[in-house]
Formats: structure tokens, C-alpha cells, sequence
């Protein structure tokens, strides 16, 4: 199975992903993680990477969809996991085209619906949980980035929920709820 998580930042999709990953040996795909390896690894494209994201923009087109589609050619088994990708129209077209090269099929969209005001409250409750723990924290899981990343998403983003609305491949999950509830909703959709 290939499946989209779609989401506003802050909604759950990585932790929903993990869960997958360790329960039908899916593959997640984040080009969030992906973007943050490339600028700790101090790459050419980490560097120009590095500013956009700790703004809370989303970077170029060009750059994730080349991430994803390096990793498309190792193929998944148990299928592949989306995670933070498409978050444009011009990336879910090209997400469509390789996956159709492959001959493998987009499955379904898992819509996260979490109110902005819990998102924002999740983000900065993790930067203060990091922080506590001694881990690193987030240059964007603050409240200033967060109204650019969740501008970027109701601008670039949310438009992709009509898209997949409209080719028959979406399914809403209410994100508010509590994490094993959200997972046994997202299992429901899978095993449906
Ligand atoms: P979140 O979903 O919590 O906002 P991510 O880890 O998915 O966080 O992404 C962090 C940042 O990485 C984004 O704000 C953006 O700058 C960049 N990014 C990740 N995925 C994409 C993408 N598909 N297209 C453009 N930028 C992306």
C-alpha cells in the first residue's frame, strides 16, 4: 500500500508514520527528515536549504521532489508512507507521474484535522520539551515560524485536500483525539 499523510505542521503525521513503519513494515517517506539530514551533513543543498526552513517557508519543488524520487527507486514491499510530501500541487503531479512510471498505485490520503490553535500549542510544548530534555530543539517549533509554516500550509498545502477530494482518494481523520485512538482510525482506513 502507498499512502499519503496530509496534514498542517504540528498534526501528528510523523508520529502516525513511526507507528506504521513498526506495525506493517512500511517505508515513511519525510521529506521533512530527509532536508533536516541534508543540512546537518552540511551539503551544498543543506546550506541553501537550512534558512528557508528555520523561516517556516516550504523549499523549492525542484529540490523534494528530486529527494523522493532518489528513494521511489528502491521500491517498498510493504509499501510506501508520505510524510510532509506533496505539499504543493506541482509536487503531488510529480509524485503522481512517478509512482505511475513504477506501475504502482496511490492507495489513499490520510487527512490529519487538527484546530490551529492545538497546532501551535503542540509546537511550542515540544520545543519546551526538548529543550527540558536536553535535546536539540527545532529552529522552526516556535510560535513566530509557526504562523509562516501554517501560512504556507492553508496556502500551498491545503489546496492538495480538493485535489485528492476530487480523484476519489481522500479520507479525513479527526487529529484531535488521542494518539492510539487516531492510529486505530488511520488502521480502520487501511484494513478497510
Ligand atoms: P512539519 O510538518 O512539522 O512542519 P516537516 O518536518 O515536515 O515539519 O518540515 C519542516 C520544513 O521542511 C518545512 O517547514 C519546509 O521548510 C521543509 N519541507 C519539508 N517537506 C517539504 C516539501 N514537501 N516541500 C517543501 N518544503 C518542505
Amino acid at each position: 500500500m502507498n499512502i499519503i499523510l496530509l496534514g498542517p505542521p504540528g498534526a501528528g503525521k510523523g508520529t502516525q508514520a513511526k507507528k506504521l513503519v513498526d506495525e506493517r513494515g512500511m517505508v515513511q517517506l519525510s521529506t521533512g527528515d530527509m532536508l533536516r539530514e541534508a543540512r546537518s551533513s552540511g551539503t551544498e543543498m543543506g546550506k541553501k536549504v537550512a534558512e528557508v526552513m528555520d523561516r517556516g517557508d516550504l523549499v523549492t519543488d525542484e529540490i523534494v521532489i528530486g529527494l523522493i524520487a532518489e528513494k521511489l527507486e528502491a521500491g517498498a514491499a510493504g509499501g510506501f508512507i508520505f510524510d510532509g510530501f506533496p505539499r504543493t500541487l506541482a509536487q503531488a503531479d510529480a509524485l503522481g507521474e512517478l509512482l505511475d512510471k513504477m506501475g504502482a498505485p496511490l492507495d489513499v490520503v490520510i487527512e490529519l484535522k487538527v484546530d490551529d490553535e492545538t497546532l501551535v500549542q503542540r509546537v511550542v510544548n515540544r520545543a519546551k520539551e526538548a529543550e527540558a530534555a536536553g535535546q536539540p530543539v527545532r529552529a522552526d517549533d516556535n510560535a513566530e515560524a509557526m504562523k509562516t509554516r501554517l501560512m504556507a500550509y492553508y496556502k500551498q498545502t491545503s489546496p492538495l485536500i480538493g485535489y485528492y477530494h476530487a480523484k476519489g482518494d481522500l479520507r479525513s481523520v479527526d487529529g484531535m483525539a488521542a494518539m492510539d485512538q487516531v492510529a486505530a482510525s488511520i488502521a480502520d482506513i487501511l484494513n478497510g
